[in-house]
């Protein structure tokens, strides 16, 4: 097994289209696991081997890839997690941001900084994740490492700090400058696989030390023992102390050590290597025993069956040995384990503290699953997913796929946990619903391709809310006395919106003097969090409210806690018509970059989508558009947007909050 401080733990992530397959495929290369390089504009890379993505040239789920590289003669292993740059895929996201120690932040040269860049650096800094940066595509034109750098700091108000600079730009773009060792890295034959190590070129002499300064600086305003030597004996810095006050400060995400790359070039790759094992940390929190482990993917493979991929964050699981699943609280036995090597699995005996492989064969895993030793159960925590905002009614083409899509729908909720299936209680449909228009579709390909199961879908739906908009008094009696035993329950209260307009149920207990006693009360607020579910205008559920509980009675004998639960739902059916209930509608921030002869056009098509402009900006040579606009209004808008611009737009959609729908 591999040292615990020789294994990395990495996710490369970007933008949709700043190079991130380029980059893992030439990872893979340089590190042997390929011999080949593929090429995504021809679809033939590693990374990309679902053939959905290879259609929509995005990367959307591929898995974990174990890989070795070797620094100053020692080998280090490292586990490469896909993290997927749509964000119809957050989900996908957010799993592997969970079991990842560290990332490489993958730039354009050129495009720099762009909204989905912001989302997906926002939701690693919630989990806390260093980070190195790649500016790549420094051969395109317009490349500009010193502009990118100070995007970042501006746009992510991240402290980035050159350790390389760029020998050349677009065409003339040859290698770069390590700061640390002072060198110059030139490749010199198209594979990438010839490079010569030498000295700076002269005329980058005076840049590169004004760079390696301003890098020292920056070490020792966050580590002593460099403000230290920097003030007494700067020549006297030794390239140990850079390396280490670097890694410390990456792991704190005080620094972001930022390097240059033209991967499709073949340029810059190797000495990224050197830095993911010199600045990313390894899994050394993790504990010595015993074994726990997340599952953070699960695949559905013909071949294979169900695959799930886990971290172990304890101890070391072995082939044969049982499991508990907190989830389910059942024992389930290893089958065989498994790492993955780029486009094929190797089976192995054992899966120590911190690694990433596949279990194959368990029958009942999620996405999220916790698998620990039984005698020692731990559940690590669930994962943070967003709500499903739209969904479509679907059903099968014909007899013979119905009975096939319930089971095939079954595999792919394991799979996926941002996916939700509903059966509407009015119509009896089957509700798929999803985090947007793409991700519905993906599942939809996935039905007919890897099930075979046709469905025809309805309408898009939207994820509507309810809310109320004056506040109401009610007096709500719930009484079934006729002889015997009977029920009795009274409850007099007021149903208002909240103050603080935040989501969920603000129940307030005004009853002084015990009319009600306190396990009855509890009951009350247990109806209203029950009622508020099913809203009163379309039964969408009611986003937020305030309960007072200002009075009320009991029976003697015929008064039971569920007598005030059922009075709470019934008074809050009665009172809800009454205070003047309304629908919300989610709203999207739609960002569009374009060129700046179509806004014009673009515009006033947000405009008639009852969009509102939020600003405008050139950056780039490109006109930046933001737009709050009512998903309802969104459906198709990137077809249209492609038409109008005549491709030449993107558009980039998250959630931005609800609204009053006009009435
Ligand atoms: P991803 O969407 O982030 O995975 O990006 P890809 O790796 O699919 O790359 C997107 C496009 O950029 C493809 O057409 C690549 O050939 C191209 N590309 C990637 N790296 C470079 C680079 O270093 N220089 C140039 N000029 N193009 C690149």
């Amino acid at each position: 097994m591999t040292r615990i401080d020789k294994l990395r733990n990495i996710g490369i992530m970007a933008h949709v289209d700043a190079g991130k397959t380029t980059v893992t495929e030439r990872i893979l290369y340089y590190t042997g696991l390929i011999h080949r390089l593929g090429n995504v504009d021809e679809g033939n890379t590693v990374m990309d081997s679902d053939p959905r993505e290879e259609k929509r040239g995005i990367t959307i789920s591929s898995a974990a890839i174990t890989t070795f590289w070797q620094l100053e003669g020692n080998d280090h292993k490292i586990n490469i997690i896909d993290t997927p740059g749509h964000v119809d895929f957050t989900a996908e996201v957010e799993r592997s941001l969970r079991v990842l120690d560290g990332a490489v932040a993958v730039f354009c040269a050129r495009s720099g900084v762009q909204p989905q860049s912001e989302t997906v650096w926002r939701q690693a800094d919630r989990y806390e994740v260093p980070r190195i940066v790649l500016i790549n595509k420094m051969d395109r034109q317009g490349a500009d490492f010193m502009r990118v750098i100070s995007e970042i700091r501006q746009t992510l108000q991240a402290n980035a700090v050159a350790i390389q600079l760029p020998i050349g730009s677009e065409d003339a773009f040859e290698g770069i400058i390590d700061l640390v060792k002072m060198q110059a890295w030139i490749w010199r034959s198209d594979d990438g696989k010839v490079f010569e190590i030498t000295d700076i070129p002269a005329h980058y002499q005076q840049a590169a030390e004004q760079a390696r300064s301003h890098l020292l600086e920056e070490l020792s305003l966050v580590n002593e023992e460099m403000l230290e030597q920097f003030t007494t004996q700067p020549l006297a810095i030794t390239e140990d102390l850079i390396y280490r006050a670097l890694q410390i400060a990456t792991l704190k995400r005080q620094l972001i050590p930022v390097f240059c790359a033209a991967a499709y070039k073949n340029k810059g790759i190797q000495p990224l290597l050197d830095a993911v094992v010199r600045y990313l940390p390894s899994p050394v929190g993790d504990i010595v025993a015993p074994f726990a482990g997340l599952v953070f993917k699960v695949i559905s493979n013909d071949y294979t069956g169900k695959l799930a991929l886990f971290r172990v964050y304890a101890g070391v699981l072995h082939t044969g040995d049982t499991v508990l699943n907190s989830r389910t609280g059942k024992k389930v036995r290893v089958g065989r384990l498994m790492r993955i090597m780029s486009d094929k699995y190797e089976t192995v005996d054992q899966m120590g503290i911190g690694d990433i492989g596949a279990i194959i064969g368990l029958k009942e895993v999620r996405t999220g699953d916790t698998l620990s030793d039984p005698v020692n159960p731990v559940s690590l925590g669930s994962m943070h997913f967003p709500e499903p905002m739209i969904g479509y009614a679907i059903e099968a083409r014909t007899a013979k796929d119905a009975d096939r899509l319930s089971a095939a729908l079954s595999r792919l909720l394991d799979e996926d946990p941002t996916l939700m299936v509903e059966v509407d209680p009015s119509s009896g449909q089957t509700i798929l619903k999803g985090m947007g228009e793409l991700h519905l579709e993906v599942v939809l390909e996935k039905l007919a391709e890897d099930h075979q199961v046709e469905v025809n879908k309805g309408q898009p739906q939207i994820a509507y809310k309810e809310v109320f908009t004056q506040a109401v008094f009610h007096k709500e009696v719930y009484k079934k006395q006729n002889g015997g035993s009977g029920n009795f329950a009274e409850i007099h209260f007021e149903l208002s919106p909240r103050k603080d307009h935040l989501p969920g149920l603000d129940f307030i207990n005004e009853i002084r003097g015990g009319a009600i006693p306190r396990e009855f009360i509890t009951s009350v607020n247990k109806g209203f969090e029950t009622a508020m579910r099913t809203g009163v205008i379309a039964g969408y559920p009611v986003r937020s409210m305030q309960v007072r509980l200002i009075d009320g009675s009991i029976h003697e004998k015929d008064s039971h806690a569920q007598d005030f639960e059922q009075v709470a739902l019934l008074g809050f059916k009665n009172a809800a018509r009454k205070a003047a209930p309304r629908l919300l509608e989610p709203i999207m921030r739609v960002d569009v970059t374009l060129p700046e002869e179509f806004t014009g056009p673009v515009t006033g098509d947000l405009n008639r989508r009852r969009g509102i402009i939020k600003g405008a900006e050139i950056k780039n040579n490109a006109q930046n558009i933001q737009a709050d606009v009512p998903l309802s209004e969104l459906f198709g808008y990137i077809t249209t947007l492609r038409t109008l611009t005549s491709g030449r737009a993107s558009a980039f959609l998250t959630f931005q909050d609800y609204q009053l729908a006009p009435s």
